[in-house]
This record gives structure tokens, sequence and C-alpha cells, in this order.
């Protein structure tokens, strides 16, 4: 109960502080007893701090409490198939240092070293004592069940089943969160970000793979098994190209990455590209210079994305589309062709209803996201209350 109440009242300070002891107690319908004792104790651990006096109709005016950001510190770490990007923030979710590095191989050992190695060095770069750092949040490609700390599936390392959040706890001796990469960035934008202020929305993360977060009435969805949203895997054509899922023709093999660098490859084959562009920035850059077939390629797989999107307005009716991940790099060419697709297929009042942005994308992005992973376990209630 006492962490329950004590993550209810941090959450109330994170969502409407600066805020007084009064006005908490009244928002979350504890004491205010309560509120007092939970507050003393969070100003103790630095977690909160009293701001200057907020106003008041005649008498003393009350001392506001705020969010501490330097209270204490969380590292997220993104692992992909070949490399770690990791980045430490303050408990505003504001990124602080940075650092990238590669696996030395593919077995988890490696990638449980390097995480680990990432972790104590961003602490020494920043100058925070590991006594501050109260956890390490994982982002990774694939199925994983977050509860259980496992990884179920990566197609692109090969692992399974694997424990992969007690083995870097038990090397960092931190407490340690893993989720599905797109969930956590999803999360970072219902807790930090675009999703802060609404119900229902959806996260696509464009790039190697295509990914999809989701959000009803500001819960997540993650499907019976944790695999929800395995959007990329939906089948566009059954006779198409192979896919690493196993499968043939998913929406990814077509307008992830190395779908678009294939069309590259045959247009170039074909005298039509002057180079093979040998990745996405170089493509989007010859389709501004004016290359046909360049733009061709865009705009035909932005369309392809579009249709799909479409279809997932027409399921969930969202109030909002983030679309975010290294692929908005592929520029304007590609996002009007979306865009125009996403108006023709899907139906028009759901899509009046549709705020779609495309979102700035940095290298930090998605350390970030993991990073909210820890930040929530400290916001938000062990029963999940949300607070309005
Ligand atoms: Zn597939």
């Amino acid at each position: 109960m006492r962490t329950l109440n004590r993550s209810i009242v941090l959450n109330a300070i994170k969502t409407f502080g600066p805020i007084d002891r009064a006005c908490i107690a009244r928002r979350i319908n504890l004491s205010p007893a309560t509120v007092t004792t939970i507050t003393a104790d969070l100003i103790l651990q630095g977690l909160i701090f009293e701001k200057e006096p907020g106003d008041s109709r005649g008498g003393r005016r009350p001392i506001l409490l705020a969010i501490n950001p330097q209270g204490a510190y969380v590292v997220g770490i993104k692992l992909t198939e070949t490399h770690a990007i990791a980045a430490l923030t303050d408990l505003e979710a504001t990124v602080l240092a940075k650092r990238s590095s590669e696996l030395s191989g593919s077995d988890p050992e490696s990638a449980i070293e390097l995480m680990a190695q990432l972790t104590n060095s961003l602490l020494m770069e920043a100058n925070i004592p590991s006594e501050k750092l109260i956890g390490v949040g994982v982002g990774l490609a694939g199925i994983v069940d977050f509860q259980e700390g496992l990884f179920r599936q990566s197609t692109f390392l090969g692992w399974r089943n694997l424990p992969i959040r007690d083995l870097l706890r038990e090397k960092i001796k931190t407490e340690v969160y893993i989720d599905n990469d797109v969930n956590t960035l999803t999360l970072a934008e219902v807790w930090f970000g675009c999703g802060q202020d609404i119900e229902n929305f959806l996260t696509i993360t464009v790039g190697r793979g295509i990914g999809l977060g989701i959000v009803t009435n500001r819960q997540f969805y993650r499907g019976s098994g944790g695999g929800a949203g395995e959007f990329g895997h939906t089948v566009i054509d059954p006779e198409g190209f192979h896919c690493e899922c196993g499968k043939r023709g998913c929406l990814e093999t077509l307008v992830g990455d190395p779908g678009l660098l294939r069309l590259a490859r045959s247009a170039f084959e074909q005298g039509e590209l002057p180079v093979q562009p040998c990745d996405i920035g170089e493509l989007a850059q010859m389709a501004l210079d004016g290359n046909q077939a360049a733009i061709r390629i865009l705009q035909d797989t932005g369309k392809i994305l579009g249709q799909s999107i479409a279809n997932l307005i027409n399921l969930f009716n969202p109030q909002r589309i983030l679309i975010s991940g290294e692929g908005v790099s592929r520029g304007p060419v590609f996002f009007d062709a979306l865009k125009n697709s996403v108006c023709s297929y899907s139906l028009p009042d759901l899509y009046s209803d549709v705020d779609l942005r495309i979102e700035p994308w940095g290298d930090d992005v998605w350390a970030r996201g993991a990073a909210s992973l820890v930040l929530r376990s400290l916001f938000e209630s062990p029963v999940h209350k949300i607070i309005k």
C-alpha cells in the first residue's frame, strides 16, 4: 500500500506540479497526513523539492512541490544486431550523455558485457555516483515477455527465450527492465512526449523493419503473449519476397530499408540510377535532386505503407499517429506519397479524426525510450492507476 501511495503521489507531482500538499491530497483522495508523510520521505530521498510559495486567496501562501530532475538517474539501452546505443537521462527523460559501441559477437554474453560497460562509462562520463542510478531499461527488436524478463524471439540475433533481464541485473547489480523497442518508444511518448495529452494513439516505426505500438484508453495494448503490434509481418503479397520471419511478402519486405535498397539496386542495374545507393539517406537525396527512378521508388513504397496505415486507422480510429524511426530520413518524397495514400484509403470520417505526425529523429531516441521503461516504473502505480 505504501509503495502504491508513493507512486500515486509522485505521479500527481509529475502530472500537476508544481503543486501544494493540500491539492495533492484532494486530487488523489488521500488524507493530508498521509500526503505529508510521503512527501517528507520523497524530499529526503531527493526525488522532489519545495519550490517558491504558490498563490493563496488570503492567509499564508502554500509551499509548492515539484519533481527534482536530478534526484535520480536512469540508463536506457537499445540493442541491435550489430551494436548497442545507450543514454543516461534524468527523471524528466532528458538525455545527459550518450554512447554507442559495436557488439564483439552475436552471443548473449558479449551483449551483456557490452551493456554493463556502457552503463559504467556513462555514469563516469556524467560524474554520477552509482547509487544515484535507479535502473537500466533495455529495448529489444523482437518478441519480449517484459514481465518474465524474457527475450522470447529475436529474428535478427537468433536468440530464443533468453532471460536477459536477470543476466544483466546479475552483472550490474541494478534493477533492469526490458521490453520490445517499439513499446519503449511508445511508452516515452505516453509519459514524456506527444502522447501525454491523448487517450488513443499509435506509434509506427520505419527503418529496417516496420513496428507498431498501440495505446488505447491510455493503456498499452500488448496482446495475450506480449507480441501485439507485429504490423511489419502483415502479409501484403503472398507470392512476394521471403521475410526474416519465415513467411513471404510481409509489409516490411516491401517497405523496410532492405526492400527499398533492393529496388534501388535493380534501378541501378537498369541504368536508371547514377550509382547504387548504400543507404536510404543517399536514395532520398537522389530523389530530392530530381532522379526519376529514386522518386518512383520512394513514392511507390510510401504509397504501400500509407495503404497499410489506412487499414490501421480503420481498425483503431486513433487520435494521433506518430511516425518515428531511422526511416524518417526517407524525406518528403516518401512521406508526401504516404500521406496521400493514407487519405485515399482510410474512411473519411476516421481520417478526419487523425493527427498524423512525422517525428524528428536522433540516434538517442531509442535509448531515451528504453530509459522511460525505468521512469515509468517509478511514476506508475503498481495497479496501473491513471490519474486524470
Ligand atoms: Zn515477416
